[in-house]
């Protein structure tokens, strides 16, 4: 579905389009599990946080959790999705040692939530559509962890029952870059939403991949799903390289084998894990210890009223109402904590400024020292002050970076910084009047050449700033400068 024309890759027979289809797994914010009542958290003590439903031991019952349904409608109505009122939970059968039941509780054929679109932006700030092909409710599995001991495997099964979302997409992506836009704008929305909390690093929001490669425009091709990436940077690394892995087989006349393969950060490869399994390997049946899972259309009318304003509603508004590009917009939604700041120093003041110092200035320290907006030691209010004495000419543009400092020092407001430190913008004609006189006087080499090149005013420009420490009022000087030189 994308707009642009796509990213081929070059192979020795032609070029190559990559086919990419994400299933992301967002565990659902919830403080319990999907069918338990055991507490969902990260670090806690191995196996402290685990029900004997968890566990499965024989005769437990499952009972499903309302608010993780809730929130599976919430983003559904997100993704502008058909909600189905009617869905139906299945057992996924198959072994693996932090899966206690055999089986997971998955949603097959009827899941809760059916098609739906999201609009993702490229960085060059062009946009394509990615379609949704479902979102279902299933339980997450523990954790089998291999390193403690050198014979045995450990198995935690605290995270096993915690409820996931898993998203998946229609084949809609042509490059790395559009999956990783992919997966940044599900992140914002779920997070918007309140849904998942997005946090990658803890494995609260993991994509498959499924990467095919074809002639452009040909048959799509034999896919690998690459399993469990949780960054934004993997995604991109284990997509190229699958990709060309993928192409060389191809051009040796080989095929692709359908299967299920893992990505290597250490390497920056693929390795095949298992040959993929098809659905009917599963053997799904409709789960008999639950009901189907049926919707009032007023409960979901209602949560519908709860859906705050999202990315893209925001960003159009802030362009709007603020004046802004929708690039700067862009960059101010994609954080709802972001946006809220950015409003909160924008009233009654400059926005444009407001934004320039929010993106550039603030959003750049925050990233250097890995805080969120949240833990900005400068507060809206004082982006808000620092841009009343631009506005007010009480201090240049260049003072106005040093004081920016300051603040990130923590040394109180803008305007004590400023006087504290003797920082005033020189706008007192007189003052600048003789320090200019006594320039001209000292250097009339300089005054002729500007006689010849106007722009060679810029070299007295510079002599007068550094003289009063940068604290000329660049628009005075240029002022006086081109009376007194067009004098003499
Ligand atoms: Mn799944």
């Amino acid at each position: 579905m994308s707009d642009t024309p796509n990213k081929l890759i070059e192979g020795a027979t032609g070029p190559w389009e990559i086919v990419l289809g994400l299933e992301i797994h967002a565990q659902v914010a919830s403080k319990a599990k999907l069918f338990s009542g055991a507490a969902v958290g990260f670090g806690a003590g191995p196996n402290a946080q685990v029900s004997l439903v968890d566990a499965a031991m024989p005769g437990m019952l499952p009972v499903i959790n309302r608010h993780c349904v809730e929130q599976a409608v919430k983003t559904g109505l997100g993704l502008e999705a058909q909600i189905n009122l009617w869905s139906r939970f299945d057992r996924k059968n198959y072994f693996y040692p932090d899966l206690p039941q055999g089986y997971q509780i998955s949603q097959y054929k009827d899941p809760i939530v059916g098609e739906g679109a999201i609009t993702v932006e490229r960085d060059d700030g062009s946009i394509f559509t990615v379609r949704i092909e479902r979102l279902h409710l299933e339980q997450d599995a523990g954790k089998s962890i291999h390193d403690l001991d050198p014979n045995m495997t450990a198995v935690d099964l605290n995270r096993a029952g915690t409820a996931l979302m898993e998203i998946v997409s229609h084949p809609d992506m042509r490059s790395s870059e559009e999956a990783a836009a992919y997966v940044k704008k599900m992140r914002t929305i779920l997070r918007y939403l309140g849904t998942c909390d997005g946090d990658m690093e803890k494995g609260n929001l993991r994509a498959d991949v499924n990467v095919s490669v074809r002639k452009p425009g040909g048959e799509l091709g034999t896919r690998c799903e690459i399993k469990n990436v949780n960054s934004y940077r993997y995604i991109q690394q284990a997509i190229e390289y699958e990709a060309r892995r993928q192409i060389e087989i191809i051009e040796d006349g080989g095929a692709i084998r359908q299967e299920t393969r893992l990505f290597d950060p250490a390497k920056g490869e693929t390795r095949s894990m298992r040959s993929k399994e098809e659905a009917h390997d599963y053997r799904y049946f409709p789960d008999p210890d639950l009901l189907p899972l049926v919707l009032d259309p007023a409960w979901v009318k209602s949560i519908q009223k709860t859906l705050p304003e999202l990315p893209d509603a925001k960003r159009a508004r802030l362009a709007a109402q603020y004046g802004l590009s929708t690039y700067d917009a862009g960059v101010l939604v994609i954080d709802a904590a972001r946006a809220d700041y950015f409003e909160r120093a924008a009233a009654g003041r400059d926005a444009k400024l407001v934004a320039n110092w929010t993106t550039n200035e603030l959003l750049a320290r925050l990233a250097k020292d890995g805080l969120d907006i949240d833990a900005s030691p400068i507060p809206s209010d004082d982006v808000a002050g620092l841009v009343k004495l631009l506005e007010d000419g009480v201090i240049s543009s260049k003072i106005a970076k040093e004081v920016f400092e300051h603040m990130w020092a923590g040394e109180g407001t803008p305007a004590r910084i400023v006087e504290a430190r003797g920082l005033t913008q020189v706008s007192d004609t007189g003052e600048l009047e003789t320090l200019i006189d006594g320039l001209i006087a000292a250097n009339p080499g300089q005054a002729d050449a500007v006689k010849e090149k106007p722009q060679a005013v810029g070299w007295f420009v510079g002599q007068v700033m550094k003289a009063t420490g940068g604290k000329a009022n660049p628009a005075t000087v240029n002022a006086l400068l081109k009376a007194k030189l067009a004098d003499t």
